[in-house]
């Protein structure tokens, strides 16, 4: 497995894969990898000759006040499960590389990086849709990878690649959960054994959904209502959000028999957790 620090080693390594006529799939990720991550790698190794993982902890994606100092970082643990997975290049590349001085340059989706995450993070999605996009133009994938944990980033994603009209094909693969049903996350890490217990409110609340369709009761005003109550009685829980928004264009226009997301976003004490279920409604 090659271990890479540069753009340029990754563009030649790169180059070298498509002359031998290779596909190559790519895994971004912002490191501390989970089982989550790693069925993204088993997934891209399934589809493609060669697999890349990136790890870089994007400041871009990160607001005032969020999490980026205490990010959680184990390059040494991440690039042994990479190993173990068989990717064929992980590239690390250096944050002063890839947000030189002088860096004013930014890609925006401007309709969807005000909704869902977006409003609550303002700024978050322009980070990330900018360093998606540079991540693509330095590695050229044939397919990209991404976790339907982050339902939100995978939309905005593909529009990217349709809009910008980038090479790569998008795949998405399911959320990976804990036993217990807790959705895998790097931020689980800064849950006490308390809130561990009390973050099940996040997939139980979207178990609560999925039955209530099951059983007709597709008033999601109702659930919505219902499923905020229930966050906001669980110890050290708060609502961030909690919203019912078409699948495919994560706005509020939805007909009977469409394909409805249903994300939430809570506080767990101080650290805020994400998850998300599709619906038919
Ligand atoms: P991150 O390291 O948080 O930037 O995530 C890197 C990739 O892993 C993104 O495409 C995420 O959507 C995906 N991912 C994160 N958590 C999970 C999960 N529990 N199941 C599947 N994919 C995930």
């Amino acid at each position: 497995m090659k271990v890479i620090n540069t753009i340029e080693t990754m563009r030649i390594w790169s180059q070298s894969i498509h002359l031998q006529k290779e596909t190559i799939a790519f895994v971004p990720s912002m490191g501390y990898l989970h089982g989550g991550h790693l069925s993204l790698i088993r997934k891209a190794k399934s589809i493609a000759q060669k697999t890349v993982v990136s790890i870089f902890v994007n400041p871009a994606q990160f607001g005032p006040g969020e999490d980026l100092e205490k990010y959680p970082r184990d390059v040494d643990r991440d690039l042994i499960l990479c190993k173990n997975e068989r990717a064929d290049a992980v590239f690390l590349p250096q944050k002063d590389e890839m947000y030189s001085p002088g860096h004013f340059t930014y890609v925006v989706n401007e309709q969807l990086n005000n909704v869902l995450c977006g409003r609550r993070r303002p700024g978050h999605f322009k980070g990330v849709t900018t360093i998606v996009a540079k991540l693509f133009n330095i590695i050229d994938p044939d397919i990209s990878v991404f976790g339907q944990k982050d339902a939100q980033q995978a939309i905005i994603l593909k529009n990217m690649v349709k809009d910008l009209n980038f090479r790569t094909k998008i795949i998405i693969g399911p959320i990976i959960r804990e036993a217990d049903g807790l959705a895998l996350s790097s931020r689980n890490k800064y849950l006490n054994s308390s809130q561990r217990r009390n973050a099940l409110i996040l997939s139980a609340s979207l178990q609560y959904a999925e039955k209530q369709f099951a059983s007709e009761n597709k008033n999601m005003d109702q659930i919505k209502e219902e499923i905020i109550k229930k966050i906001n009685a669980t110890p050290e829980c708060k609502v961030d959000y909690v919203e019912f928004v078409n699948a495919e264009t994560l706005l509020g226009d939805y007909n009977k028999g469409d394909k409805v997301l249903l994300a939430i976003a809570v506080f767990v004490g101080e650290t805020r957790l994400i998850d998300n279920t599709i619906l038919t409604c």
